[in-house]
């Protein structure tokens, strides 16, 4: 194809979409308003330590294998992967722990401490998440089954025996286990695609097959390390990348897409956005170009935004892992607080990273690089007294619940909230991880690849097809790729 595609937005769909275009001979150019490429998956520096500022746990390792494998490459070509062992620690905080092996059968025996026969229903729930992954990744995911009607074939229905399916993901799992730490075990994943178990339906046991079967890796150097193989590759597949550069309007004519910055204009035979389609129909396109109305946006199930901190400490920071999720025994009022009633936890589940702990190019000798993340409600506000006060919440709760006082020994400090993920990433209501994973808002009922109103505009990245997540967004981004070659061969 030799059409020439505009990109808006460099992060890891838009990026994935650049190598699949660029592969087929298109011209290709990204324009990406900040200085780094990456989007959410984002590192920074400060004082001798760096941090991962949004993803962490790279999961789903074949994705990763079979998109090099497209462009004739190999992931051990461009970077370093360990596999993490535990994966992850939990530490509840009524002074519980449980390390989860990368070996699910040495983690099934643990379960039965928690409850009479876990250790088997462990066993049963992990074939059929491996079934689930099988089937959604075969048949729905990479052939890019976009239809409803692709999504109700009853021999696939009846192949997963899916209606317990369409369940929520905690109905399911009781199904399974009853005790509460061993569902918050079987759950916590749902976090990652943006819901709650309580209303992201038991379809995404699949995240089951992910977490404990197919482990837990670091690439080593961080998630740059993924993103700078991903603009490296498509560096040589001829990508031209301009950082710095806003795209402010979209305009879709007959025959392109102009597409205006700060600077210039110019016009596109077709533009991929990979900024999100709620922000783009209501700061880049003009309304007889939308899609939807405000109303629409404003009403979708948007998942959490995050409080995050960023801490460069001296000393140990043990009982932390390189990953460590840190739970109430009922964690129910958390997710009311981010779904029903949004409010500011007071008793919050949240999530560690620590790569110092394997990776020593994150901190200086005898120092650590310590990333925690509470999820919170999208569009609370975020002003410095808040943030003040869940900072406090967390390092006592920390030095309380986990045994590790980290107060006393920041070495350097960093937060970010609701408010950079609006103003940074325009995302709606400043969440962090994108249109959540409902049932209204899976598969076929997330927003389309094409934009109806705007003929040669497509959508890719986490609030679109399929969804949320690195992994995910790299599927996306091919899945664009290929909406754009099929209409140009049409
Ligand atoms: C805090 C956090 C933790 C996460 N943890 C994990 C994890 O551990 N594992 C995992 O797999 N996933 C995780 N995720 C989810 C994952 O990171 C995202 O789903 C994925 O990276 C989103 O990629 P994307 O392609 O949708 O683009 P985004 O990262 O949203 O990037 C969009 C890009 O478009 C640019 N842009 C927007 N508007 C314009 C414009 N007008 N002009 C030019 N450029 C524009 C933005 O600057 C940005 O670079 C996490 C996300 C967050 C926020």
């Amino acid at each position: 194809m030799n059409e020439s595609i505009t990109i808006v937005g460099s992060g890891i769909a838009g990026l994935s979409a650049a190598c699949h275009l660029a592969e087929t001979g298109a011209d290709v150019t990204v324009l990406e308003q900040h200085d780094d490429l990456g989007g959410v998956a984002g590192t920074f520096a400060s004082d001798g330590f760096r941090f991962d500022s949004g993803p962490s746990w790279y999961l789903m390792p074949d994705v990763f294998e079979r998109f090099f494998e497209t462009f004739n490459r190999s992931v051990e070509d461009a970077y370093e992967l360990e596999q993490l062992d535990p994966s992850y620690r939990i530490l509840w905080k009524d002074g519980d722990q449980l390390d989860v092996p990368a070996d699910p059968a040495a983690l099934a025996p643990k379960l039965e401490a928690y409850e009479d026969g876990a250790a088997d229903a462990f066993r049963r729930y992990l074939d059929h998440a491996e079934e689930v992954y099988e089937l959604a990744m075969d048949r729905f995911v990479y052939p890019r089954r976009s239809g409803l009607l692709d999504w109700v074939d009853p021999d696939v229905l009846r192949s997963v025996r899916a209606l317990p399916l369409l369940r929520s993901m905690d109905r399911y799992v009781q199904q399974y286990v009853k005790h509460p730490k061993l569902r918050q075990l079987l759950e916590y994943k749902l976090v990652f695609l943006g819901g709650s178990p309580y209303n992201t339906p038991a379809l995404y046991t699949l995240m089951g097959h992910v977490d404990f079967n197919q482990g837990v890796y670091h690439p080593v150097g961080g998630m740059q390390s993924v993103v700078d193989a991903l603009a490296d590759l498509a560096a040589d597949l001829g990508v031209t990348f301009r950082t710095g550069t806003e795209v402010t309007g979209l305009r879709s004519r007959n025959t392109h897409v102009r597409v205006s910055t700060d600077d210039e204009t110019h016009t596109a035979r077709r533009v991929v956005a990979n900024a999100s389609p709620a922000h783009v129909e209501q700061t880049l396109l003009s309304p007889d170009q939308r899609d939807h109305d405000a109303k629409y946006w404003e009403n979708r199930t948007y998942g959490p935004a995050a409080y995050l901190l960023y801490l460069g400490v001296k000393g140990d920071v043990a009982p932390l892992r390189h990953h460590t999720l840190v739970l109430p025994p009922n964690w129910d009022h958390h997710f009311e607080a981010i779904f029903d009633d949004p409010t500011w936890p007071t008793n919050p589940a949240y999530y560690l990273h620590v790569p110092s702990k394997t990776d020593p190019s994150f901190a200086p000798d005898g120092h650590h690089s310590v990333f925690i993340l509470v999820p919170i409600a999208p569009g609370l506000r975020d002003g410095p007294a808040r943030r003040a006060w869940m900072r406090e919440q967390v390092l006592d709760d920390l030095a309380q619940h986990a045994g590790v006082d980290l107060r006393g020994r920041i070495v350097t400090e960093h937060d970010a909230c609701v408010s950079e993920f609006a103003e940074h990433f325009g995302q709606p209501k400043g969440n962090a991880l994108g249109l959540a994973h409902t049932l209204q808002q899976t598969g076929p009922l997330r927003p389309s690849r094409r934009a109806k109103s705007a003929p040669g505009l497509y959508y890719t990245g986490a609030d679109t097809k399929p969804g949320v997540g690195v992994p995910i967004c790299l599927i996306s981004g091919e899945q664009t790729a290929g909406a754009v070659l099929t209409d140009a061969a049409a």
